[in-house]
């Protein structure tokens, strides 16, 4: 048993009972498709972390749990046969009550976890007797049982040779009489608790058991026909991409295109399986591909846009003509457990982007107790509200005059902390978050509409 397909379906397919029977329709049209991974049905994991935020008011609470309630509710309500799955979402519907009660007491990672998990463990429940009344031989597994990873509660991080070793143990056999149902984004730790990969995590769950069970071929199902030219809710006439290497869409992922998790195509790269990216409202209209080798390595692939930005600025006349300033300056970092992102420096300053942590993708901090022994080295400036946009292509440390056109079609905006020609793949810089729209539209219209 090696040859077979992963498919993934994004919140959106699976947001109420006609995009779950789509889901089931493409189930079905690929016989190779032995493992379904699936998300949280559209807003579940919003509500989820609302609640393990921390809702002090019980009536509040009451509020959201019947919000989850009704959205699981009219899916249970089209089903033939509803009885056992409306007894497992209450189970579990139990245990959010439960669990938010302490989240209002008490947050924890730990328990956030916990909670934010419960949409993919309801969603699952569903679909799966949405493809069983299709006469699918479904069954539903718990990926915990298999997707091991590390204590890091938010932003945990895989195991994949424990989860590889568990995946032949005990998902391998099943996927020979079934096609098993499973769940994206959550994973559990050494001691069995809880955990998740980071929002929007399902794709890299659905990457990561893709190559826990060598599969052929992975499908990321979503809303959007493709990985296009840019956010087509950015850019009207951003158009979809036939098919892209796995550079490029790594690229895209990293600079925050919503469309993959940046770390989807890691797993996916590791063990070259192509992955294809399309749409479950409307599959006939075909998607992306991508793999190793492709057929053209244009020099502009697309635009990406990732907002919430923290730039951190540190200034020393020490730095001139010294050495060893950088290596405090990370050192310190390093200390703090500050990872860096994009960096840029000048004689006497160094701006640097800090990594997104944060789950609920608000704008990362720089830690008090490193600012603090930062400022005994330097200045300190720390700038937010700003959002990084990148151009992807091929080639383009090589490539002469792209960039006069670039800037030249932004030269109305404050550009800030450019970065070019470290990577032949991108070109990127930071804009306040009021332009950002703006930048993409013009650039794409410059660039790709020609
Ligand atoms: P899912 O719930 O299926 O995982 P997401 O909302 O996470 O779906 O990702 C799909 C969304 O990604 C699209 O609706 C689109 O707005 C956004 N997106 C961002 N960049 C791109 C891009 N380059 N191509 C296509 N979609 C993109
Ligand atoms: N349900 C999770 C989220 O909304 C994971 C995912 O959909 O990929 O972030
Ligand atoms: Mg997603």
């Amino acid at each position: 048993m090696s040859l077979f397909n992963v498919a993934k379906f994004g919140g959106t397919s699976v947001a109420n009972f006609e995009a779950m029977s789509r889901c089931a329709a493409i189930i079905e049209n690929n016989p190779n498709t032995k493992l379904v991974v699936s998300s949280a049905c559209s807003g579940v994991t919003n509500l989820l972390v609302e609640l393990a935020n921390g809702v002090v008011c019980e009536q509040e609470r009451t509020k959201i749990i019947e919000k989850l309630a009704d959205i699981h509710q009219a899916i249970l309500a089209k089903l033939e046969s509803a009885t056992e799955s409306a007894v497992e979402v209450q189970k579990i519907l139990d245990t959010v009550t439960r669990l938010a009660e302490a989240a209002s007491i008490q947050e924890s990672t730990k328990l956030t976890d916990h909670l934010v998990a419960c949409g993919e463990l309801m969603s699952t429940h569903l679909l799966a007797q949405v493809m069983r009344e299709r006469g699918i031989n479904t069954v539903r597994f718990d990926i915990r049982q298999v997707l091991r990873t590390d204590n890091s509660f938010g932003k945990a991080e895989p195991d994949v040779e424990q989860t590889a070793l568990l995946a032949h143990e005990k998902l391998i056999p099943l996927c020979q009489e079934f096609v098993v149902v499973t769940q994206g984004f959550i994973g559990s730790d050494e001691q069995g608790n809880t955990t998740t990969l980071g929002r929007g995590g399902s794709d890299y769950s659905a990457a990561l058991i893709a190559e826990a069970v060598k599969a052929e071929g992975l499908e990321i199902w979503t809303d959007v026909p493709g990985i296009y030219t840019t956010d087509p809710r950015i850019a009207e006439k951003a158009s979809p991409i036939p098919e892209i290497s796995f550079s490029e869409a790594s690229e895209m992922a990293n600079f925050g295109a919503k469309i993959l998790h940046p770390s989807t195509l890691v797993p996916a790269l590791r063990h070259d399986i192509p992955v294809f990216v399309g749409s479950s409202k409307e599959p006939e209209k075909g998607g992306t591909w991508i793999r190793h080798q492709v057929q053209s390595s244009p020099l502009f692939r697309a635009l990406a846009l990732r907002c919430n930005q923290t730039m951190v600025t540190l200034r020393s006349a020490k730095m001139f003509h010294a050495y060893g300033f950088l290596a405090k300056v990370f050192e310190i970092l390093a200390k703090h457990k500050v990872s860096v992102d994009l960096i840029t420096t000048s004689e006497i300053s160094v701006s640097l982007t800090l990594d997104q942590t944060d789950t609920a993708g608000g704008a990362p901090e720089l830690p008090a107790a490193a600012r603090q022994e930062l400022e005994e080295l330097c200045t300190v400036e720390i700038e937010q509200n700003l959002c990084l946009v990148a151009l992807i292509g091929n080639n383009m440390s090589e490539s002469r005059g792209y960039a006069k056109k670039v800037f030249g079609t932004l030269e109305d905006l404050n550009l800030r902390m450019l970065c070019f020609g470290a990577s032949p793949h991108n070109l990127c810089f930071l804009v306040h978050e009021s332009v950002a729209r703006h930048a993409i539209q013009k650039l794409h219209q410059e660039l790709f509409e020609v």
